[in-house]
């Protein structure tokens, strides 16, 4: 007994049906799930009405089962199979926790509201857009756990693509997604399309409150032109049109260089590709792309640093065959110069003392303020300060229109500040009440932890709502 399913999102066109899918098992491990929903027991597999919760239950397991399987394969070809969840499986999908237009990764569950959108109810974790967004941050936070907590504005950005990176390299799991994406773009699938639009349900509801935040026709779209700037240079937060140093807007540069890179590769495989090329690509393109995560050193400049290293994971895929695309996604968005593209690829990973498949080494210094920068009187606020290590020191400048890397505290810094600005940290309980600095509506991201007059701020959950009125 199969049950239904969407392939993506369900706004994604505008009279979409579901299809039939295997009955997805939770319990496969090493990436297994528990699922919670406001009904028990869970209702047995079926086919349900579309906009039934029993609907809703088994289209959110099927999209995090479909997630989840792809990863797992990829994981085992990069020699990392074993590893499981962050927080030890299994993960809870917590299907509805309530009113909200959200959806968050808290190293606990994968957590999924429902909003108002006009007279019509969104279910966030109806999306698998949104579903395979989520499981995204627990990939990444699988892969590499020191990412959660790296105060640096790319490292945060980076979570959030691989979060859309993997909702569209999930979707071309499906034979049918992948036959209508060849089809509407005429084989160049960086074109704008059902694809590269994400979660438009979302993006929907979000628009009517606030008709800047999200894009005219989706939540985040990967078929862009943003190219990367320094995030230090760019104000905390700004319209969808143009790009800020928030994590959701500065992550769609490194997605749209993979939608570029991922549309290239296609065609290095065959000049006239099929539904079982766009398969193969995407299972290349995200072998590469989790070996260049397990090898980038978590810096302030992760972007270029991850970028080299997909460079250095290209050549033991396919021959090399898709460096040279690789290297022209990531030189077009400025995220690497020419120079730095060419002259520090290829470079074998022995020559930089590290194995093959080896997850780069990095150590935790602390950067201390007076609290009063942030609007916390009288205390101490500390800042772990994440160093990798550099491998591509000798290499010039490998960002566009910069001399030397950010230093890591001040990018650091930086972060944390932003934070404050967008109301992010949780520091009620530690300001006086004739202190406060209110943003309301906004979801906190952080936290402060006390000992004694030292605060110290760390991560609670990625969260997928832009602050935004809800
Ligand atoms: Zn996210």
């Amino acid at each position: 007994m199969p049950v239904l399913a969407w392939e993506d999102d369900p706004a994604s066109v505008s009279n979409p049906q579901p299809i039939q899918r295997p009955v997805p098992d939770l319990n496969k491990g090493p990436f297994s799930f528990t699922l919670q929903a406001p009904t028990v027991p869970l209702p047995p597999p079926d086919i349900y009405d579309v906009g039934t919760l029993n609907f809703r239950i088994w289209a959110a397991s099927e999209a995090a089962r479909r997630g989840a399987d792809f990863w797992t394969g990829i994981f085992q070809g990069a020699g990392i199979g074993g590893k499981s969840w962050q927080p030890g499986a299994p993960l809870p999908i917590i299907l509805d926790e309530g009113l909200d237009l959200n959806a968050f990764y808290d190293r606990q569950a994968l957590n999924f509201f429902h909003g108002a959108e006009g007279d019509q109810t969104v279910f966030s974790g109806e999306s698998p857009d949104v579903v395979c967004h989520e499981l995204g941050h627990a990939v990444l936070d699988a892969a590499r756990p020191e990412l959660f907590d790296a105060q640096f504005p790319e490292t945060a950005a980076f979570h959030e693509s691989f979060g859309d990176m993997s909702a569209i390299l999930s979707a071309l799991q499906l034979p049918s997604i992948r036959d209508v994406l060849l089809a509407t773009t005429n084989n160049q699938i960086d074109r704008a399309s059902r694809v590269s639009r994400l979660a438009e349900q979302l993006g929907d509801a979000i628009r009517l409150q606030a008709p800047d935040a999200v894009d005219r026709d989706c939540l985040r779209n990967a078929a862009n032109s943003f190219v990367y700037e320094d995030p230090q240079n760019l104000p905390s937060d700004a319209p969808a049109s143009s790009i800020s140093s928030e994590p959701h807007n500065f992550s769609r540069i490194f997605t749209g260089a993979f939608l570029n890179a991922l549309a290239g590769m296609l065609l290095v495989r065959n000049t006239t590709p099929t539904a079982d090329d766009l398969v193969r690509v995407s299972d290349d393109f995200a072998t590469i792309l989790i070996r260049g995560v397990l090898a980038a050193p978590v810096l302030p400049d992760y972007y270029s640093q991850v970028a080299l290293q997909i460079l250095n994971a290209s050549q033991a895929v396919n021959n090399g065959a898709y460096t040279p695309i690789l290297r022209g996604a990531f030189v077009k968005r400025e995220i690497l110069t020419v120079d730095a593209a060419v002259t520090t690829i290829p470079h074998q990973h022995s020559a930089m003392g590290m194995a093959a498949g080896a997850t780069a080494a990095s150590s935790v210094t602390v950067a201390a303020h007076a609290g009063e920068r942030f609007g916390l009187r009288g205390k101490r606020v500390i800042i772990d300060v994440q160093h990798g290590y550099r491998p591509f020191a000798a290499a010039p400048a490998v960002r566009v229109g910069t001399a030397t890397p950010p230093v890591h505290a001040e990018a650091a810094t930086a972060f944390v500040e932003d934070l404050f600005r967008r109301g992010r940290v949780d520091a009620e309980a530690h300001q006086s009440p004739a202190d406060r600095i209110v943003h309301p509506h906004v979801k906190t991201t952080h936290y402060l932890e006390a000992d004694g007059n030292d605060l110290r701020v760390l991560r609670r959950r990625f969260d997928c709502n832009f602050g935004r009125p809800r």
